[in-house]
């Protein structure tokens, strides 16, 4: 996708504070942090929004929960931790290739604003 930011990052075309890499599945900090770990785990491949899983993609969704799994194992997020994608207008969601954010290191309300 041309004019997708999160595709450029994914291609190393604009720089990015990485967390984890590997050949499907990037994981970043994200530029304006939410809580004291807030890190962005994408797919490299362009998907819209959760909207689009399907059974051709969801073995690479499942993929960046291994990751986000592995993620808060290593940064010590052993109290707990929130993993969030917001889906289109209503929820917020700004950047139009789904990734998943990865938050913790400090306690969270239920339920979301
Ligand atoms: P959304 O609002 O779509 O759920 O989340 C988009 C997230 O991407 C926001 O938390 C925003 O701070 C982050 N973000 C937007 N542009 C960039 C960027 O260029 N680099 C990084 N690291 N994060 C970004
Ligand atoms: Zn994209």
């Amino acid at each position: 996708m041309a004019d997708c930011i999160f595709c450029k990052i994914a291609a190393g075309e604009i720089p990015s504070n990485k967390a984890y890499e590997d050949d499907k599945v990037l994981a970043f900090y994200d530029l304006d942090p939410q809580a004291p770990t807030h890190i962005l785990v994408i797919p490299k491949e362009h998907i819209k929004s959760a909207a689009e899983i399907d059974e051709t993609n969801s073995a690479l969704i499942a993929h960046v929960f291994e990751v986000a799994a592995k993620l808060a194992k290593e940064l010590g997020l052993d109290n707990g931790f929130r993993v969030v994608t917001n889906c289109g207008e209503s929820a917020g969601q700004s950047v139009h290739h789904i990734h998943f954010h990865l938050l913790g290191g400090r306690d969270f309300t239920w339920p979301p604003g």
